[in-house]
């Protein structure tokens, strides 16, 4: 398959490459397209061949649902019953934005868009380029992430081309992603909200809206044998380089200390910044507040492996405001190895 890449740095001003991936979406084909959060691979949510054939592209488990993405509330009751007030007053406070609702899902919404789950997630994106492709097609857009399966999530176009060249219609190139993580998942389909998965909306910021909102356990930590995912990405490997990740939960000293001490090639330290100075290994910096790590994460994890890093010594995140995203998606990048120093 060709892949046609498109450039779109404002969507007034290149209307005809919003066309032509809208036009691609509603024939059924495949568009990787920029969001605020990370690229997501969009198809036809409605068209259960081309959801299919997003699995495929992205060698994705079939039972890891999509989110579907809208860009108007209008097409939130197509795709979800019993809408809960929450979800209105979450929608209020953070739509247009990175934050994914679960919901009880319609029945025309394909059982492969939500993995075999009677809910469906949905989200409203901020991004101008998202945004105007979603109008333009008419459609709601089902969209993982456009990485292969178990990468790191792609925060810019350059990262969509390495991984799904010749098995994508198009891929838009919209620059680099602001928000640099997958967006916060909040789930109103039970009994009381809870959240599957943190992101650049924060835990603080739901509980301000919605009262209490119960944590998964997955979110914090790793599951138990035979334990089951309320939300189903969260089993699987995910976000990790080839190099080997080990996190090392210390203080800045303890951290250049433990990072020099150690023996062999290609070894490499994830550093916030400011504790760089006395690092005698090379380092990548991520940053030193949230929303940088947020931001550089993901490609920094990317950036590691083009170096030839073997084995990557990366800095603890906190584990409150957008530092539980960054937090939990480094755990898994290092498959639960944090060494506490
Ligand atoms: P990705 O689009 O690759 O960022 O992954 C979407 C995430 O949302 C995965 O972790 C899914 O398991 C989760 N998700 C999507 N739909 C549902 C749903 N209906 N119930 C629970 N989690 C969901
Ligand atoms: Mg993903």
């Amino acid at each position: 398959m060709e892949t046609k890449l498109l450039r779109v740095e404002d969507p007034k001003q290149n209307p005809q490459a919003i066309e032509t991936a809208a036009a691609i979406l509603r024939r059924g084909g495949l568009v990787a397209i920029p969001t605020e959060t990370v690229y997501g691979l969009g198809a036809s949510a409605f068209d259960e061949q081309a959801v299919v054939n997003i699995y495929k592209a992205k060698g994705r488990p079939s039972d890891n649902p999509l989110i579907v993405h809208i860009a108007s509330m209008e097409t939130l009751p197509t795709l979800a019953r019993e809408i809960p007030s929450g979800a209105y007053a979450l929608a209020e406070a953070f739509w247009p934005g990175p934050l994914t609702m679960i919901l009880k899902k319609q029945s025309s919404v394909p059982s492969v868009t939500t993995g075999g789950l009677d809910t469906v997630a949905v989200r409203f994106p901020s991004h101008p380029v998202a945004n105007a492709i979603i109008r333009e097609s008419g459609l709601p857009i089902a969209a993982p992430s456009a990485n292969l399966s178990g990468a790191p999530s792609p925060t810019n176009a350059r990262r969509c081309v390495e991984d799904l060249t010749g098995r994508v219609d198009a891929i838009v190139d919209g620059g680099p992603c602001q928000v640099g993580l997958e967006s916060t998942v909040i789930s109103l389909a039970g009994e009381i909200p809870r959240l599957l998965r943190p992101g650049f909306v924060t835990l603080e910021q739901l509980c301000d809206v919605l009262g209490d909102v119960a944590v998964d356990s997955a979110v914090l930590s790793k599951l138990e044998e035979g334990q089951s995912a309320a939300s189903p990405g969260m089993k699987y490997k995910h976000y990790a380089p080839k190099a080997r990740v080990i996190l090392l939960d210390g203080d800045d000293d303890a951290f250049v200390d433990y990072v020099n001490r150690q023996q062999g090639d290609d070894i490499w330290a994830l550093a916030f910044g400011h504790e760089t100075a006395a690092l005698k290994k090379p380092y990548m910096v991520m940053g030193d507040t949230d929303q940088q790590q947020a931001q550089r994460l993901f490609e920094c994890l990317r950036a590691l492996d083009d170096k030839g890093a073997k084995v990557i010594y990366a800095r603890c995140p906190h584990k409150t405001g957008v530092g539980m995203a960054v937090y939990n998606r480094i755990i898994r990048a290092s498959a639960f190895t944090i060494q506490k120093l």
